[in-house]
């Protein structure tokens, strides 16, 4: 099922799952829902898991909402607050992704990954290195997302959680 060129594209959720799970990426491209259909649900779930819930520092430009923003040294900002760094990979790259969208619509800024809970943070840049990287898994994403098929199933961590667990593993 080859679906309209217009309906694929990458977003900041795909970018997240690419690091989890391949297989993901591609059902939730497709947006294909499972048939007890609790996906919201259970992303829903996932992201408050593992965010902390948005307070009023959200900043909302369009389609992208970050958490907090500030100006350190005349650099703007942008940080995301995670309960844990159980998914740093995913985390670090959807933050660079929106670093990257803000530098699209001209803005210059880095960003701050901030675990509370470890008492620690870290420091996203938009380098070359992580740029490439970024254009490397959006075409890698959209590759996987435009496969007649979807990647054969692989036991990951996040399996137990997984709204396509049945349809994965039954
Ligand atoms: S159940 Fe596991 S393999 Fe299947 S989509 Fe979810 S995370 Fe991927």
């Amino acid at each position: 099922m080859l679906m309209n060129q217009n309906d694929l594209h990458v977003t900041a959720t795909l970018i997240w799952y690419y690091f989890i799970c391949q297989r993901e990426v591609w059902l939730m491209g497709r947006q294909i829902t499972p048939d007890q259909d609790n996906s919201n649900v259970e992303i829903g779930r996932f992201i408050q898991d593992n965010s902390y819930r948005r307070e009023k520092k959200e900043v909302d430009l369009g389609h992208l909402k970050l958490d907090a923003m500030k100006l350190e040294n005349g650099q703007l900002v942008v940080a995301e607050v995670k309960k844990s760094s159980r998914f740093a990979e995913s985390a670090r790259m959807q933050l660079a992704y929106y670093l990257k969208e803000l530098k699209g619509k001209g803005v210059a800024a880095r960003g701050e990954l901030r675990f509370p809970e470890e008492k620690r943070k870290e420091t996203v840049v938009l380098d070359e290195e992580t740029e490439a990287e970024l254009d490397r898994v959006e075409r890698d994403i959209l590759r996987i997302v435009y496969l007649d098929l979807p990647p054969e199933p692989k036991k990951v961590s996040w399996c137990r959680k997984c709204a396509y667990a049945e349809f994965c593993w039954a």
